[in-house]
């Protein structure tokens, strides 16, 4: 695991950040950064926080563990972005600030009923299937209403949003095309009255596409950290 990422990177992250805000009309600081830390120990993350950043994703509960513990007590906002299984839902109830992987109505049911009462309620994202591919994860969008307004329901839980993670694609216009996608699914749920104002979208590659169809967080993990060594 690399120890400490490279000089200049977060810095240089959040500037694409601020000059996509400018030139595709959004707001200033509209835009919020999630470092991806997948792969990298807790003196890489501790880092960046030790430079401001805030909130951190991470794909796999039992490598993700020994970070939170690391660096408990910092302020941290942690984000879970990985594939779910039924039988690890509790300790991302206990630990996570978000879950933004949510993409069938049994996980969401476990994770709301896990959640421990003396925090607030999970902040959740349902993750959309966008690119249509039978290995990607994620709800089909044609499956993707009722399972939000389920979702919306529970009590421990908050929908804020739909996350996404599209196939790669060459070029900045092919890249818009699934966050657009995903942009007219949220106004859609919008319009059937779900209160919802997060769309996570956006990575390394490819953040100002993302940021051009009006994602509210983007989730980087290269570009702050350097190449992750293959699992
Ligand atoms: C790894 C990962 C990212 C970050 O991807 P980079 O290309 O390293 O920026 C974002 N989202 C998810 C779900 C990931 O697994």
């Amino acid at each position: 695991m690399s120890s400490t990422p490279p000089p200049g990177a977060l810095a240089a992250v959040l500037e694409r950040l601020r000059l996509a805000e400018t030139r595709h009309g959004r707001a200033p600081g509209s835009v919020g950064l999630v470092a991806v830390g997948k792969s990298h120990g807790p003196a890489a993350l501790r880092a960046l926080a030790a430079q401001g950043q805030r909130r951190f994703g991470e794909n796999y509960l039992q490598e993700a563990l020994p970070k939170l513990d690391a660096l408990a007590g910092e302020g941290l906002e942690w984000h879970f972005i990985g594939a779910l299984q039924s039988n690890k839902t509790a300790p991302v109830a206990a630990r996570f600030d978000w879950v933004q992987t949510v993409d069938r109505l049994k996980i969401a049911e476990r994770l709301s009923g896990q959640r421990p009462e003396a925090l607030g309620p999970l902040q959740v994202l349902i993750e959309v299937n966008v690119s249509g591919e039978a290995s990607k994860s994620g709800v089909a969008p044609g499956e993707l209403a009722a399972l939000a307004h389920a979702v919306a329901a529970l009590p421990r839980l908050q929908l804020r949003g739909l996350m996404c993670l599209p196939a790669p694609a060459e070029g900045f216009d092919a890249q818009r095309r699934g966050f657009a996608r995903l942009r007219e699914l949220l106004e859609a749920l919008r319009a059937e009255g779900l209160e919802l104002d997060t769309l996570s979208m956006g990575t390394s590659g490819d953040l100002e596409a993302a940021v051009a169809e009006g994602a509210t967080l983007v989730r980087v993990g290269t570009a702050l950290f350097g190449e992750r060594k293959p699992r």
